[in-house]
């Protein structure tokens, strides 16, 4: 069974002459991106006997589809995945999570009508797990963070994380706030996925009560998911070159640009999470190697 990294530590490190904690989810499992290890904590720790399979769908290189190929594997079940197409090249070179998930008997259905199929033995997952069930692993994560905060008498805290679906982060305000009311952490976070609004949505559809959504920053350009940016490329090599960590080429990128252009949030302490996701990027850094040959990391 697999054997988590709980609590996973906090660091200090310095980027662009300012101090970050960083809180290190991306070190819990060698197997889970980081984020998935919490938003799939309930299913990796109970038990569901009349499950044999998992349903789910989103793009062929999600990292959520691949933590979910883990996770069927760990407890014995099939796992069925719908996508909309997968690329030729993908197809004929299979990288990153694509390769990985089907290492793991990833059955793919592509442009199928059956995805939502009801059956007692089916456990259906929203895309990037944006469902009820992440509160348990994340509220768990928030009562990590309230440890350390008490235990290094840190009295204001901010705690920042880009967001795809913002199940995430939503999820950590809320349980903060409920612990705590009023909550001495502030959550903040960037759509990386869509804009603004497109993120209040999904806060919305998990949770109604507009007091337990985080706070949303962005920057006043628009930026496309899984797009390749020179701005996101050069600040993950930066990120690297001075903490020693590498991030994922994804999301990091353009939280680390958002909260680097938000500079008020550094009056209190903050808490960056990493998580995860580092197998994602085999692919994205291919790419950016051929579009920007010119940059490198020396
Ligand atoms: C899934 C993922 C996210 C986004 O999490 P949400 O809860 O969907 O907002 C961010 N970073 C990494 C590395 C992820 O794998």
């Amino acid at each position: 069974m697999a054997q988590l990294n709980l609590p996973s530590p906090i660091q200090t490190v310095t980027f662009e002459n300012h101090t970050f904690y960083l809180k290190r989810d991306d070190l819990i499992h060698p197997d889970f991106s980081g984020n998935k290890a919490r938003k799939f904590h309930y299913f990796l720790t109970h038990d569901f006997p009349h499950i044999n399979k998992i349903v789910s769908y989103g793009s062929a290189q999600s990292n959520a589809m691949y933590s979910l190929s883990v996770l069927a594997k760990m407890k014995g079940w099939q796992f069925e995945y719908y996508v909309d197409h997968i690329a030729d090249y993908l197809k004929e070179n299979p990288q990153g999570n694509y390769k990985e998930a089907i290492e793991n008997n990833t059955v793919f259905k592509v442009n199928s009508e059956e995805l939502r199929v009801k059956s007692d033995n089916v456990l259906f997952i929203e895309e990037g797990g944006r469902q009820s069930e992440a509160e348990y692993g994340i509220k768990l994560l928030a009562e990590e963070i309230l440890d350390w905060q008490k235990e290094n008498n840190i009295k204001e805290l901010n705690v920042f994380l880009p967001s795809g679906t913002g199940t995430t982060a939503l999820y950590l305000q809320k349980s903060f706030s409920i612990i705590h009311h009023p909550s001495s952490i502030k959550v903040f976070t960037t759509p990386c996925v869509g804009d603004s609004d497109y993120l209040k949505k999904q806060f919305t559809m998990l949770e109604a009560d507009e007091n337990y959504h985080p706070t949303i920053l962005s920057l006043p350009k628009k930026h496309h998911f899984g797009k390749l940016y020179r701005e996101n490329y050069e600040i993950w090599l930066k990120l690297q070159q001075q903490t020693g960590i590498v991030f994922d080429l994804l999301y990091d990128p353009l939280g680390w640009r958002t909260l680097l252009a938000h500079s008020e949030l550094l009056c209190k302490p903050l808490l960056y999470i990493h998580q995860g996701g580092l197998l994602g990027n085999e692919s994205m850094l291919l790419r950016y190697m051929r579009k920007f040959p010119h940059i490198s990391s020396e």
